[in-house]
């Protein structure tokens, strides 16, 4: 059987062959822990790793010090949240997020809530956007950090980070943002976001699993969640994934050199199959806003056919409903249900996620092969 045309680049992308060249060295002939300054072997390996932090800030307009290398986008939003928790608590106990972020977020607050921090979870409105104003009803005095994530996973909505930003600048107050499916998508400088925390992974953006980073603003307080050998300026104890953060430098610096056109391509193919869908397939809709949104993410509702089967049927793509990250549970999308729609309708929700290696070959079959399997499910019904 032909594999299916893969159209799920925000569960994982695949590693980009430039960056896999870059990494193999890493695993064999310069094998050297980083840690070890006493001989050429680890002398060797902490050149790269530097060489990669200074690529990973110049994606995002940081200073290499500023970053810290962590096992991904996960445990970089643990450090950031729990770490500045830990650090600034004698200053307040009250957190802001939303809740349309990633599971990261959500069960990390979760997490906070027993040991007594008070959380806010904001809803966004039916285009999955947070205004400034909404967000400032929600300071209180104790309010202490922030956490919003760029771009959503699921529908690819963009968040006016800028001015939500510039509001916690104002009033002192920490913001992190979770900027996994963002960073390699668009253009991020942190010379002018005052954004404090921000989280990135490597497996989003052409790099290898199980490799990210935490942007931490030069003065911002952090304990550190891990302790051990004081690597990483004693904020992430634990011997380097050296071959992972030469990936993860590599894939940055790609993506600094590609971002742009990449977007306006993939926005192009998006469309094609966005309105191509829309057009042939009756009764459909595109969740969250459709301006201010990620080029390569669409999120389309398919009414009147079960998510399920709708799922299993569309063998010739590989697309999802929602994060790969609660394949687990059987629910409903949350972030669809909160931009009000039915639990029907969110399980008979389609994301569709484009990226560097999709073509125009793939989006003509595409369209097709869902009309049919849509047309036929109704007809079933
Ligand atoms: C994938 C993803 C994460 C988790 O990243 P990992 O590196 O897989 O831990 C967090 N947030 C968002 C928005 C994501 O898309």
């Amino acid at each position: 059987m032909d594999y299916p045309v893969y159209l799920d680049y925000n569960a994982t992308t695949p590693v980009d062959p430039q960056v896999l060249d870059t990494m193999l060295p890493y695993f064999t002939t310069h094998f050297g822990n980083a840690a070890s300054r006493t001989h050429v072997y680890g002398l060797k390996a902490e050149d790269a790793v530097e060489a990669a932090r200074e690529q990973v800030a110049e994606l995002i307009g940081a200073m290499p010090k500023e970053i810290v290398f962590t096992s991904g986008a996960t445990e970089s939003i643990n450090l950031a949240i729990k770490g500045f928790y830990e650090a600034a608590q004698h200053r307040g106990n009250h957190l802001i997020t939303v809740v349309t972020e990633h599971k990261a977020v959500l069960d990390t607050c979760h997490h906070l809530e027993q040991l007594g921090a008070e959380v806010t979870y904001l809803l966004p409105d039916g285009d999955g956007l947070i205004s400034r104003d909404q967000l400032e009803a929600a300071i209180k005095p104790t309010t202490i950090l922030i956490s919003v994530m760029l771009a959503n996973n699921e529908i690819g909505v963009i968040q006016p980070i800028q001015e939500l930003a510039a509001l916690a600048q104002e009033r002192g107050i920490a913001f992190h943002t979770d900027a996994t499916q963002a960073i390699g998508k668009l253009p991020v400088n942190l010379r002018k976001l005052p954004v404090d925390l921000l989280s990135l992974s490597g497996h989003k953006l052409y790099g290898p699993k199980g490799v990210g980073a935490l942007y931490i603003r030069k003065n911002i307080p952090l304990t550190a969640q891990q302790d051990g050998g004081r690597h990483e300026r004693n904020r992430r104890s634990g011997t380097l994934n050296v071959p992972g953060i030469v990936g993860l430098g590599k894939a940055a610096a790609l993506c600094d050199d590609l971002m742009t056109d990449e977007a306006q391509r993939l926005a192009g193919l998006r469309d094609q199959l966005e309105t191509g869908i829309l057009q042939q397939v009756p009764d459909t809709h595109v969740n969250g806003s459709r301006t201010q949104r990620l080029a390569n993410t669409t999120n389309i509702s398919f009414a009147g056919v079960d998510g399920e089967v709708l799922l299993m049927s569309l063998n010739r793509i590989a697309v999802s409903n929602g994060s790969a990250c609660n394949s687990a549970s059987t629910e409903p999308s949350y972030v669809l249900k909160a931009l009000h729609l039915s639990d029907d309708l969110a399980y008979s929700s389609v994301r569709f996620s484009l990226g560097r290696f999709t073509t125009e070959a793939d989006i003509t079959p595409a369209i097709q092969h869902v009309t049919e399997v849509v047309a036929r499910l109704r007809q079933e019904q």
